[in-house]
């Protein structure tokens, strides 16, 4: 019989976590009366909460609300599920953006998490999530999702999904091996091979002991130099157009950029990796 494991609780996401676990107990066959057992799961799986609950009295001797008694996730809930995370969970939800290489499910399945964070009580109306996720989906994906102006959430995540489905399929190269792939490849390999060998013959016949020139130890560059690439019927990723990669994307640098100033936080963390001294 396999076996789910159950997720942790680790102080954040408290819905999530009930939503998981609960997900969890179905999957392994916990059946819909076995209230001691999914406590017990629960208990055993809930990280920082076990010391609540071990002072917890009295406890709750059902999992759900039962004869006007709150259960075991209803009193956790209450415990963990309070205005902070929900504000936490919204301003995500708020700043969340497709992220690039992202799928348009891994994108939605973020946005709905923090919707399930927000809860039930205080769920945004759906034309709020609508326009959460089309401003969120990259430029290419968002114009066209936007001229098919969709009723419902749902309508709006498959014409995406289709969007970038299709988008995959047009700039990704084939997998589909030819011939001539292959011979390129091969090529490509073996000049690689050659070059190797080149850096090695260097670092070994080189001068025995010679710290005072330090070039002269370093390995050289022996790679073939980079053919330059035409770019004219390459289509962007990220903002669909003609002509430039996603490496080079103007919209996608001038994204990021605003994102920077949102989110101060990630500043400081991408110039401290830089070895830039904080002042
Ligand atoms: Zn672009």
């Amino acid at each position: 019989m396999s076996h789910v494991t159950y997720p942790v609780f680790n102080g954040t996401n408290p819905r999530n976590w009930i939503t998981d676990i609960e997900i969890a107990f179905t999957a392994n066959n916990i059946g819909a009366d076995a209230h001691l057992r999914k406590i017990g799961l629960a208990v055993l799986h809930s990280g920082i909460a076990k010391q609540w609950y071990a002072a917890l009295n009295p406890k709750p001797d059902t999992w759900t609300r039962a004869n006007g008694a709150d259960g075991y996730k209803e009193l956790f809930l209450t415990k963990y599920a309070n205005d902070a995370n929900r504000t936490q969970a919204s301003q995500q939800a708020y700043l969340r953006m497709q992220r690039v290489g992202e799928s348009v499910d891994q994108y939605y399945n973020a946005l709905q998490e923090n919707w399930t964070e927000i809860g039930a009580a205080n769920a945004m109306p759906e034309w709020t999530k609508i326009n959460k996720f089309i401003n969120g989906l990259i430029p290419a994906i968002r114009q066209r999702v936007m001229e098919a102006a969709p009723a419902t959430l749902a309508a709006a995540v498959t014409i995406a999904t289709n969007c970038y489905n299709a988008f995959q399929a047009n700039i990704q190269p084939t997998h589909v091996a030819t011939d001539t792939a292959i011979e390129t490849l091969t090529a490509a390999m073996q000049e690689l091979v050659a070059a190797t060998q080149n850096i090695q013959n260097n670092n070994n016949s080189g001068r025995p002991e010679n710290n005072n020139d330090e070039r002269d130890n370093r390995p050289r560059n022996n790679f073939p130099p980079r053919r330059r690439q035409n770019f004219n019927n390459t289509r962007c990723f990220y903002c669909g157009n003609l002509g430039h990669r996603i490496a080079e994307c103007r919209q996608l640098k001038y994204q990021r950029e605003q994102e920077k100033r949102r989110q101060p936080w990630k500043r400081d963390s991408d110039q401290q990796g830089k070895g830039q001294p904080r002042q």
